[in-house]
């Protein structure tokens, strides 16, 4: 081998060792929940903190932090050649409001143990949902609000429910009439669709690939089964006020895998 070419081959290493950004396409920071989007050679192996993290056939990849991260945001890549990068996102900070909200049916603010055993059994079902992790990779299509509304209630928020603290509310609120079609913001398949839930009453789940899944609660109809695949802005349903809800809207959430994410961070104007 020329001497030329082996000097500039061990400069080109250097540069690539010391210059990682060149190999992998990340934020710097990241907001308490955020989804987070990145690109990297393809055929490496990419943990998010203890999750090995799929990989499209291109390199990108997704991952998410929740309403209060402890922590850090550590990305750990081993790329085909052998080398290895770690990389840490900066958490920026991020306030939460109180929302109090009356009115509620008080069955479903104090659930008698009977129903408390019901709602952690729903609950419990649309948890397992949430661990799919496909290879569809609608998620990096971008999210188009699935329907348009006051927002009436934020991600975050300390919630006190009839004058009783309860868990932070983890999702937006979209108040609409019942009946207002409720679109598909992004492509996926239908990983849960079931009516009466005590706190959620009508409630679909969308899974977009990647972990990454939508919930849509307070239904008043479905218009779809589990195992169907949607388009982006196919109609799924309609908005309703069943569960625990004092009147009717949409709550849209997004999740990472178990990890609660704010769709309005993720959202974009739709068609
Ligand atoms: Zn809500």
């Amino acid at each position: 081998m020329p001497k030329f070419l082996l000097i500039f081959m061990l400069v080109a290493t250097a540069i690539s060792a010391s210059d990682s950004p060149s190999r992998t396409q990340l934020p710097t920071s990241v907001e308490p929940g955020g989804l987070i989007l990145g690109q990297t050679v393809p055929g490496s192996t990419v943990y998010f903190g203890a999750r090995r993290l799929l990989l499209t056939a291109d390199g990108r990849f997704v991952a998410g932090v929740g309403p209060d991260p402890k922590g850090q945001a550590i990305f750990e890549f081993k790329y085909p050649d052998g080398s290895a990068e770690k990389r840490v996102l900066t958490l920026l900070p991020r306030e939460y409001a109180v929302e109090r909200v009356n009115g509620l049916p008080q069955q479903t603010v104090n659930p008698d143990p009977a129903t408390e055993a019901r709602i952690a059994a729903e609950q419990a079902r649309v948890a397992k949902a949430r661990e799919r992790n496909d290879d569809r990779s609608d998620v990096f299509g971008g999210f188009y609000w699935p329907a348009r509304g006051r927002i009436s209630g934020v991600y975050g928020s300390q919630r006190v429910l009839n004058g009783v603290p309860k868990n932070p509310h983890y999702g937006v609120d979209v108040a609409a009439p019942t009946g207002t079609p409720i679109a598909a913001p992004q492509a996926g398949v239908i990983s849960f669709a079931e009516t009466g839930l005590v706190l959620t009453g009508g409630t679909v789940l969308i899974d977009h690939g990647h972990g990454v899944s939508s919930a849509f609660i307070h239904m008043s109809r479905l218009d779809v089964a589990v195992g169907d695949r949607v388009a982006q802005g196919e109609i799924i349903g309609a908005v309703g006020a069943t569960g625990r809800a004092s009147g009717p809207h949409l709550h849209w959430g997004m999740n990472w895998f178990d990890v609660r994410l704010d769709p309005q961070k993720i959202a974009v104007t739709g068609p």
